[in-house]
């Protein structure tokens, strides 16, 4: 599809941002508004409602009511299993409506966001396999016995979901929850809620019965905060920030102690050893790595840590491809890179940038900007102090530090130098080496000698629990789902 065809599909684009409780949409109980702006254009896409106290209260009521009938939450696992396949199906075939809605409101390349919602299915298919395929515990025992150990759903469980990924990360919790019987309340950031308030139609279409998914639109201070405070949510799953993740952590601990699964901020190295071989392709790699989804990605490689014997052949390689990139139209098929999702991110990237210190030399830095007022220019530094502001917080832009290491110790040393522990990346052809390597490093998913691109179902086979900031609570896999559950003993004295 041409970029004039895009333009015509995105101008027909009427959508609606009204919350969607007890299994239709609903008109908010809240005057409150809030604008969902284009990125690109500054444009504003639409005016949602902003909701508060009272509508949060209606969600989770429904949600609880569904939770106590039993209506999803006593169903056998292999039934929930077959709705999930048919949302799964549904969100592909609408693949194209949701990828237009997210390059709309967060301004990701229309040529990415779209084959990037063939991963909806992935996610939602992956939870339906494993769910009826998980054990409860039955311990040895005498005949006069039976002990188990079983899993429970938490109950309502509250998704509250961020806009750099937006539909993967909301269905990064809405999945697994939903398969392991729980009911959910999703709050989507109000930077890019549109196409996650789709997922609930699209879920109840499927056959999820009314109440066990709910979708609110709403500022983080406003809903996120009513609903991280409520008393009838039993878990709250967040992916986002570092700072709100802490707050969230207050909340529970102001209210009723609720379960919380937190997947934060992130500044995760590569660590590249000097046996690496065909290092043009690593090049690509370890661009792509900072750059991809415009440097809005939580794993994102930002911190490029290379063996000195590599340093002079690798920097030319690194300098000429960040130089080469280009922002573009988010519209056009041929744009790679879209501008950052919103000014305010922009303004805050820009900030931290001018914290870099004379330690951080820029050496690359891409020229090609498109017309947008937020495209952030890809950016390379050089940077000998790993105590800088740019070595150490998480800048969520194309922007990423190359420092030297003479030798594994100090390798390891420098990856685990950051409060972070998210992801790490270990490029070495020595097994050995790469095992303990990868064995030393803090944090949660660590992969070797591949960018860990994102694909949901890499995600979904084995799960991870980040490190140190960067939350708890594993994420992806069998212990994933597991996570939405509780353990409970039951114990029979039999005759
Ligand atoms: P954010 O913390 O600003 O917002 C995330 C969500 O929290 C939004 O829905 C927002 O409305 C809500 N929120 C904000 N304040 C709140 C409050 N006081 N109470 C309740 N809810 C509140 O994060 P963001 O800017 O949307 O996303 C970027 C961040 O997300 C980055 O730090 C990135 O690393 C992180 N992230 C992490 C992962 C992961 O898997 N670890 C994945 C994607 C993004």
């Amino acid at each position: 599809m041409t970029l004039h065809a895009w333009q015509e599909k995105a101008a027909a684009v009427r959508p609606d941002g009204r919350p969607f409780i007890d299994g239709q949409r609903v008109d908010a109980l809240t005057d409150a508004q809030f604008d969902v702006l284009n990125p690109q254009s500054g444009a504003r896409l639409a005016s949602l409602p902003d909701c508060g106290q009272a509508d949060v209260d209606r969600a989770v009521a429904s949600a609880r009511k569904a939770f106590d009938s039993g209506v999803w939450a006593m169903r056998a696992p292999y039934e929930r299993s077959q709705v999930l396949r048919r949302f799964g199906q549904l969100a592909l075939k609408h693949g194209e409506e949701l990828g237009l809605l997210e390059t709309l409101q967060m301004g990701s390349p229309i040529g990415v966001s779209v084959p990037l919602m063939d991963g909806t299915d992935e996610i939602l298919r992956e939870c339906a396999n494993q769910a009826d395929k998980l054990h409860d515990i039955a311990a040895l025992s005498a005949p006069t016995a039976l002990a188990l150990n079983v899993r429970r759903p938490h109950g309502v469980v509250a998704a509250i979901t961020p806009w750099n990924v937006p539909v993967h990360t909301a269905l990064m919790k809405v999945a697994p929850a939903l398969a392991m019987g729980n009911s959910v309340v999703l709050k989507p950031s109000e930077l890019a809620p549109l196409a996650c308030l789709r997922l609930a139609d699209l879920a109840i279409e499927a056959g999820v019965p009314p109440g066990v998914f709910n979708a609110l639109p709403g500022l983080g201070a406003n809903t996120g905060r009513a609903l991280a405070l409520h008393h009838d949510v039993d878990c709250l799953a967040f992916t986002g920030s570092t700072a709100t993740g802490l707050m969230l952590m207050q909340y529970a601990g102001q209210s009723n102690m609720k379960s919380l699964l937190l997947e934060c901020g992130g500044k995760s190295p590569h660590l590249v050893f000097d046996d690496v071989g065909d290092i043009d392709s690593l090049a690509d790699e370890l661009v792509q790595g900072f750059t991809w989804n415009s440097g809005q990605v939580c794993n994102a490689g930002t911190r490029i840590l290379v063996a000195e014997s590599l340093y002079d052949r690798l920097m030319p390689l690194l300098t000429a491809r960040v130089d080469a990139l280009a922002i573009g139209n988010p519209l056009d098929p041929a744009t790679l890179l879209g501008p950052l999702a919103s000014t305010a991110q922009f303004s805050r990237v820009t900030s931290l940038l001018a914290q870099a210190r004379s330690t951080d030399q820029l050496v690359a830095r891409s020229k090609a900007l498109g017309g947008s007022p937020n495209a952030m220019a890809p950016q390379l530094f050089a940077s000998s102090d790993p105590h800088s502001p740019l070595m150490q917080e998480e800048l969520f832009g194309p922007i990423a530090c190359v420092t030297q290491f003479a030798d594994e110790a100090e390798a390891v040393a420098l990856a685990n130098n950051s409060r972070y522990g998210l992801a790490a990346t270990v490029w070495s052809r020595d097994f050995t080496q790469a095992h303990r390597v990868v064995r030393a490093l803090r944090a949660g998913f660590v992969v070797s000698n591949a960018v860990a691109k994102p694909k949901p179902a890499l995600c979904y086979y084995m799960g991870g629990e980040p490190v140190g900031m960067s939350g708890f609570g594993a994420d992806g896999g069998s212990s994933g789902l597991l996570a939405y559950t509780r353990l409970r003993l039951n114990l029979f004295h039999l005759g």
